[in-house]
């Protein structure tokens, strides 16, 4: 037989003892061509054989790890032609246990009886008798040795045809020898000791073939490290770039006196969301930061606190709000709290006549408004700023990268603040947002009651009926949603549309002043309806999703949602938060008739928490990331053993390691540092295009 020669981890696997074409085919279809890439192939998932279970405690459909031996001699039986079976009882201490094994003739003679085995299978049952078909077996004196297949922690790889985990098993141990001392290692040395990880060959050799659990744990963290360390790295180098296009200093103001002239006390998270903001003020360096806050949470006040800053140093802001009603409350907002300080604050909407317009452009252009809020009508040509220093968008998502830019190049490289209620958790918007700063208000402003959210079909409808009847008697209102209906969509069964529905509600509650809005209406009569209902002059208000961003009316106690299962979980999230914004006790009805479980379970999350995390975690996990951001595509690298839900704290440790790290060499040009910067650069060349 011809001796193949392995010189080390850029030897192809091919190589390897037994691996001829067809089995470097199938490692292929891995992605797997040389040792290096076979080592970085890691377990799917392990099965634990180190533990044995006395035969007493084993349960039936449990697969566990037997230690017992071999009673009586095995016996063959040819039950038909070409099936044989070979039947033998082993004991323990505790109990006996019949094992068989189909089609292993050589069994018979393997095992002997008085002699101790492993076995490892799933516990079956046949009238009194605990059994075991066709398990993993092993004489109890190998169990545990090198090259043993119990009595340890065994890997289970993912395998294409043509490969089996024991041809697997054996690769990998050879390639885990070849490439000793030469496996991948981007951590620089001080990364590992700061951080208390393990060393790269313990982490291969423990991925691979852990030593016990605690073993496999260090080693994974260590490898989950240094995935997202090499992540942060790139992504922080790309920030450095972005930082050096000089942006303006503001010069710093005391805070304090912008509290002060406020209606409340800011809580803990927004005074934190507004220093960082100002720190980027006055970095030098224009500001790229995401607020990122649950509805409710008081973003607007933050944007308020930068627009005061800005006008400080004697610079003009623009606020970018996705729709007429969320721009024009913005406005009042704005108006009350920083018109009494002196700042002057201009409106521009589609809606606006252009006689108005024009007024509006005049003063931007001399600097006589000091912030100018709006909507997309805001980017128009016309529009030209005296001095833009800061632009700030609401409801990021709902704008296009070109929209945003469009603002921003009408000053001359304005600091940015984008605000998003959309509850992404932190470790995405981490990789998502890699190039911008975060400030995240985990807080909401005190004396808010939660709100309390019941899931019910139909038979409630009358109940219902009566809940609203009684909440407007004692002086609150009432929002119902309705699902979207496009003009050409077919309205399935019973699908509830605004309009028909706020006709029906009227029916049921002739007493009570029903309106309706919808996104087909014109945004001059929505505002009309809009404004209505926040003075308290309708008593219900039928919507569609239009009322889902931002809009705040505190009396609004009472939130029905029909055809619930309509609705994606964070939508209901952002809807649910129009209302709990008074000092009342609110209610969220969500109506569904839906009888599948994936739906029930998905409406129960809504009912069970009002954490938007939690929330936007349980939409991920139901829908994945691609549907979750809709259309967009945020393509995050694929990650190996990371997974960006769960392993948040070495994220937030990686990313410290890489920020140290980068300060001492922004460029990475050590020496040292030469395995990571080729790392680095790997991700990117991997991953081409998919960060914009
Ligand atoms: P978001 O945009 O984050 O959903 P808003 O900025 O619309 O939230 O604020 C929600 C409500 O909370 C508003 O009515 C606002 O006046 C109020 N609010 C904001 N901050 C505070 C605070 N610190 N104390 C009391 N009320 C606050
Ligand atoms: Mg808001």
């Amino acid at each position: 037989m011809n001796r193949k020669q392995i010189s080390g981890p850029d030897s192809p696997v091919s190589a390897l003892p037994g691996v001829g074409p067809k089995k470097v085919e199938a490692f292929e279809k891995l992605g797997v061509t040389t040792l290096r890439e076979l080592v970085t192939l890691f377990p799917r998932r392990y099965e634990d054989r180190s533990r044995f279970t006395p035969i007493y405690l084993a349960v039936p459909g449990d697969t566990v790890c037997i230690r017992a031996m071999v009673a009586q001699e095995p016996r063959l039986n040819r039950i038909r032609r070409g099936m044989e079976l070979v039947k033998l009882r082993a004991v323990d201490d505790t109990g006996a246990i019949d094992v068989t094994f189909f089609n292993q003739s050589y069994r018979k003679d393997q095992l002997k009886k008085g002699e101790s085995y492993i076995f490892y299978g799933k516990v079956g049952v046949m009238g009194q008798r605990k059994t075991l078909t066709n398990p993993i077996c092993e004489p109890e004196s190998r169990a545990g040795t090198p090259g043993s297949i119990t009595g340890r922690i065994m890997p289970v790889y993912p395998l294409s045809a043509g490969l089996t985990q024991r041809v697997m098993l054996d690769a990998m141990r050879t390639a885990l020898d070849a490439c000793s001392g030469v496996l991948p290692d981007a951590l620089p040395e001080a990364v590992v000791t700061k951080y208390g990880l393990a060393q790269a060959g313990f982490a291969y050799e423990n991925i691979h073939f852990p030593a016990d659990m605690g073993a496999l744990e260090l080693a994974r963290r260590r490898l989950i490290f240094e995935e997202l360390f090499v992540l942060a790295c790139a992504m922080q180098r790309m920030r450095s770039g972005r930082e050096k296009t000089g942006g303006r200093k503001l010069k710093p103001y005391p805070i304090k006196e912008f509290y002060q002239a406020l209606p409340f006390t800011p809580t803990g998270a927004q005074q934190r969301a507004i220093q960082d903001a100002v720190r980027d003020l006055c970095s030098g360096a224009p500001m790229n930061r995401l607020i990122q806050g649950d509805v409710g949470s008081g973003k607007t006040l933050v944007a308020a606190g930068c627009i005061w800053y800005a006008w400080k140093n004697g610079c003009q802001s623009a606020f970018m709000a996705p729709t007429e009603i969320l721009a024009e409350q913005h406005e009042k907002t704005l108006i009350s709290l920083l018109e009494p300080l002196g700042i002057r604050v201009g409106r521009l909407t589609g809606s606006m006549t252009v006689k108005q317009k024009r007024e509006v452009y005049t003063h931007l252009a001399d600097g006589s408004i000091d912030v100018a809020v709006g909507t997309h009508a805001l980017i128009q040509e016309a529009v030209q700023f005296h001095d833009l220093a800061l632009v700030i968008t609401d409801e990021q998502h709902r704008f296009g990268v070109k929209q945003r830019s469009a603002l921003t190049e009408k000053g001359d490289h304005p600091h940015t603040l984008v605000m998003s209620a959309t509850p992404i958790p932190r470790t995405l918007a981490l990789m998502i947002y890699g190039d911008l700063d975060m400030s995240i208000i985990d807080e909401l402003p005190p004396g808010r009651h939660p709100v309390e959210t019941y899931v019910v079909d139909e038979r409630y409808r009358a109940r219902l009926t009566a809940f609203m009847d009684k909440l407007i008697e004692e002086g609150r209102q009432v929002f119902v949603v309705c699902p979207m209906v496009e003009e050409n969509d077919e309205v399935p069964g019973d699908l509830k549309s605004a309009e028909e529905h706020a006709v029906n509600v009227q029916r049921l509650l002739p007493h009570r002043k029903v309106a309706c809005i919808h996104g087909k209406m014109k945004a001059k009569d929505k505002e009309a309806i809009m404004a209505a209902f926040a003075a308290g002059e309708t008593d219900i208000l039928v919507a569609t999703t239009v009322i889902e961003v931002g809009v705040d009316v505190p009396n609004a106690a009472l939130m029905i949602v029909e055809n619930a299962e309509r609705f994606g979980l964070s939508q209901l999230h952002q809807l649910r938060g129009r209302i709990g914004r008074g000092a009342f006790q609110s209610y969220c009805i969500l109506v569904s008739d839906s009888d599948t479980e994936e739906a029930k379970a998905r409406l129960k999350v809504m009912h069970d928490t009002t954490d938007g995390f939690k929330i936007a975690e349980a939409d991920l996990r139901a829908r994945g990331p691609g549907d979750f951001f809709g259309s967009r595509q945020h393509g995050l690298p694929e990650m190996h053993v990371a997974d960006l839900m769960t392993d948040m704290n070495v994220l937030e440790e990686a990313r410290d390691a890489a920020q140290d790290l980068l300060q001492s060499d922004p460029k990475l040009e050590l020496p040292q540092h030469e395995k990571l910067r080729k790392q680095c650069d790997r991700l990117f060349e991997v991953n081409a295009g998919q960060f914009n």
